[in-house]
């Protein structure tokens, strides 16, 4: 049977197929960077389109109650909490991921320092998405080094590197770059017994895998919502703590007026709101979380463990292909082939990784590289099938026999690599 016949068997059973007439998917593209920034939805334009005329433009200020703007944080939270396999009480939505780190970190690092003040390490993974490391190092240049001090570790060594002076291990479960998804369970079990905190990044987890973030034992996660969970360009991302660290009276230093017991009693005086909502800074962006929000409609009902496989089921479509292709020797495979050991990405190393990337985006296939020579594709099943595969897989067949990727226009980087 030829590829694009089993393709279509494959998706004729497909439970989720039905999911893509959902998504506003340009004409002749196959998109494979969707856990970069994930496509816009339909629902979603439509409330967008709703909510600017009917909400901002008719009833203006009036809708922080009418339409109870002031709640949706915590509303969008809510639909966040059932992916990440925990409750409404422990999520919120709000900021970049980065900002939501310098919050939980310090929490984190405010929490160990009251028992015990001279746990200073913030244990890292060399290869962990920068932005994550630079706000550790931010934090430990402005609280100094014997409060907070960067440790990096390769991967394979996180667990070997668990000590009494670590206060907090802060991991990606799937690394941005590789794929590989680590065994956060694990790292919690083990953490714990020393008495290290976990801050789990969930970038490349959420609306991916099945997050189970309170039968891990997690103690702190962030993640975004612009990559798996479609909801749009900077969309606000989210935070989790685990309730039994809310209920030791948590601090935070980014104390803004919305995560103020009463912010419209306008005190002088900062005194927390209880629980999650302390972890609010400012006025959330209600359009961007708008957003958010219809795009999470589109996981209601969805099965998590049962849309992880099938991205397994589609990269694997995608591996054999090209294993069995006469470029299989070309490519180095980065991402593990265990489904447990990782998310809905697959990496590849190519010396000619970028030029292959541009020739394949000229032919419509929207692939991602990573410097300094990977070739990223992210399989995300809400809207791919198998026959989008072996359109992906044809056209990087066609660029290799033509030759496409030497053409000179594309040797060198050109303009932001994103
Ligand atoms: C995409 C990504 C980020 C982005 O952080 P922002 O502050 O939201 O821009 C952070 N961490 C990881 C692992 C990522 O993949």
């Amino acid at each position: 049977m030829s590829l694009r016949q089993r393709a279509k068997e494959l998706d004729a059973a497909d439970p989720l197929a039905h999911l893509r007439t959902q998504f506003a998917i340009p004409a002749g593209k196959v998109y494979l960077d969707g856990n970069s920034l994930g496509p816009l939805a339909h629902p979603v334009r439509e409330r967008m389109q709703q909510v600017l005329a009917e909400q901002w433009g008719e009833d203006l200020i009036e809708s922080w109650n009418k339409h109870s703007w002031i709640d949706l944080p915590q509303r969008s939270a809510a639909r966040l909490a059932h992916l990440l396999g925990t409750q409404a009480d422990q999520v919120l939505c709000c900021d970049s991921i980065s900002v939501n780190l310098f919050k939980v970190l310090t929490s984190a690092l405010e929490l160990q320092h009251r028992t015990e003040p001279t746990r200073n390490v913030v244990l890292s993974t060399q290869d962990n998405f920068p932005t994550d490391l630079y706000m550790v190092q931010g934090v430990s240049e402005f609280l100094g080094q014997h409060a907070c001090q960067l440790q990096l570790v390769e991967e394979e060594q996180l667990l070997a590197s668990l000590s009494e002076e670590i206060a907090v291990v802060l991991v990606t479960e799937v690394n941005f770059r590789s794929g590989r998804r680590l065994d956060i369970e694990k790292l919690c079990q083990h953490a714990h017994q020393l008495g290290i905190l976990v801050i789990v990044d969930l970038a490349h987890s959420a609306g991916s895998v099945a997050v189970e973030l309170e039968r891990w034992q997690v103690d702190f996660a962030v993640g975004c919502t612009y990559k798996y969970l479609n909801g749009g360009p900077g969309a606000p991302a989210f935070l989790y703590c685990a309730k039994r660290h809310l209920e030791q009276n948590l601090k935070q230093p980014l104390q803004g007026w919305m995560g103020h017991a009463e912010p419209f009693a306008f005190t002088p005086d900062y005194v927390p709101a209880e629980g999650i909502q302390r972890f609010l800074s400012g006025t959330p962006s209600i359009l961007a979380m708008t957003a958010v929000d219809a795009a999470l409609d589109l996981f209601a009902g969805v099965d998590m463990q049962q849309l992880h496989q099938k991205a397994l089921a589609v990269a694997d479509f995608f591996a054999e292909a090209l294993e069995n292709s006469r470029w299989a020797t070309e490519f180095t495979r980065l991402t593990p082939t265990q489904h447990s050991e990782r998310g809905s990405q697959l990496s590849y190393s190519h010396p000619h990784a970028y030029a292959i990337c541009q020739a394949l985006i000229a032919r419509g296939v929207i692939a991602d590289f990573r410097a300094p020579s990977y070739l990223r594709l992210g399989f995300t099943p809400l809207y791919l099938g198998f026959e989008d595969i072996v359109n992906a897989f044809e056209a990087l067949d066609q660029v290799l026999s033509n030759a496409e990727h030497l053409d000179p226009k594309w040797q060198k980087l050109q303009g932001k690599v994103t």
